[in-house]
């Protein structure tokens, strides 16, 4: 079976969470400012707030920039859930732009008129699959209109647009270390900003809205990371550069090896760094390709057959978003993870070419 992910968990993590439970120091310490310390040096930016997972980092994020109750906040419908929860979660209200057909990130321009529309008050972008979105036009924007400018990068650790990671180019970024993801803390997240402000009150929101022993200026949630995650964190974060590097190995040969003929591939736009947290293909007959691909032990994934807008939790909320529902039945994630073998490539190369010659026929064979 060749795994659509695979986390690559083994003796230094061991290692570096035994010394955590030996010193009996599980929560409130060193390892936890280190990686805050860490991650934001590995993406450029000042600051870094770890909290107990993405979705927690997103919703931080907002409070600390201030989104609240009677705000709008325009985003992408083709996320994972976890993007829109998190406005609902800062009592803000999601509105729902459509995708550009090509990075399937937020189009800038739908994004745009929906800004208009609602008066909105903040943009919250994701770089899906580790494709960075188009942030140079997204910062044009944010400053045009006067919002705050949030990322969800937490597909994206790695990818950069013009050298600068993503996650460092709006006001803050957020990335989850779920172990599916670029790299893994268990559960965990952060928050990285240039803004001490927006760190001040990132960290107060983490901690029941602590000011001071016991004062409490602000509601807040007890979203602190523990140090065993991370103890992990650190370790994983020295192997994150070569992890990024394999998979982004791995994607070129896909990228070169598969029909683009017959396929949509996730190629780098010019001048930005894919992160290849999934390698999506788009096809029409997804469905059939999927199955084909099980039954010969490959795994994948459709991330995510259903906008975010149709989904029961988000009943009543109306959204035109012709692209992002014509991907919803289009996209298959093929294995790219760093743990795959040139042998496993080259199986997933054959069984696509495959499928691709019985469904089209051997012409021009
Ligand atoms: C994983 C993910 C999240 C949420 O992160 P968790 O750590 O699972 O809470 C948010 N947004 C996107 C795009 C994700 O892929």
């Amino acid at each position: 079976m060749i795994s659509l992910a695979a986390p690559d968990i083994g003796e230094p993590e061991f290692e570096s969470v035994e010394d955590v439970i030996k010193e009996g120091r599980l929560v409130a310490g060193e390892e936890v400012e280190q990686f805050e310390a860490s991650f934001a040096e590995y993406v450029g930016a000042e600051h870094g707030v770890a909290t107990v997972n993405g979705t927690a980092a997103l919703h931080t994020a907002l409070e600390a920039l201030g989104i609240g109750e009677g705000d709008s906040v325009v985003t992408t419908p083709f996320s994972f859930i976890a993007t829109a929860n998190a406005i609902r979660f800062a009592n803000a209200e999601p509105v729902f732009a459509d995708i550009d057909p090509e990075t399937l990130n937020l189009d800038p321009d739908s994004a745009e008129a929906a800004v208009r529309e609602h008066d909105a008050d903040a943009i919250l972008v994701v770089h899906l699959y580790g494709q960075p979105a188009r942030m140079e036009r997204f910062r044009e924007i944010a400053d045009a209109h006067d919002l705050a400018l949030i990322e969800d990068a937490a597909q994206a650790h790695g990818a950069t647009i013009d050298g600068e990671h993503v996650g460092t180019i709006g006001d803050a970024g957020c990335f989850s270390f779920y172990p599916t993801k670029n790299m893994t803390t268990g559960e965990g997240g952060i928050v990285v900003t240039d803004d001490e402000a927006v760190a001040r009150r990132a960290n107060q929101f983490i901690n029941h809205g602590r000011t001071g022993s016991y004062t409490h200026a602000t509601l807040g949630h007890n979203y602190r990371m523990t140090n065993i995650a991370g103890a992990i964190g650190l370790t994983q974060l020295q192997k994150l550069p070569y992890y990024v590097d394999q998979r982004r190995r791995n994607a070129q040969r896909l990228l070169e090896e598969l029909d683009g003929d017959r396929f949509e591939l996730p190629e780098p736009r010019p001048g930005t760094e894919h992160a290849y947290h999934q390698f999506t293909v788009q096809y029409p007959q997804r469905n059939a390709l999927k199955l084909d691909l099980e039954e010969r032990d490959i795994g994948t994934g459709v991330y995510y057959p259903t906008t975010i807008h149709r989904q029961g939790a988000y009943a009543g909320e109306e959204a035109t978003t012709p692209v992002a529902e014509r991907a919803t039945d289009r996209v298959l994630s093929l294995p790219v993870h760093p743990g795959l073998t040139d042998e496993d490539i080259t199986t997933i190369v054959e069984a696509v070419e495959r499928h691709l010659t019985h469904a089209w026929g051997a012409i021009g064979e």
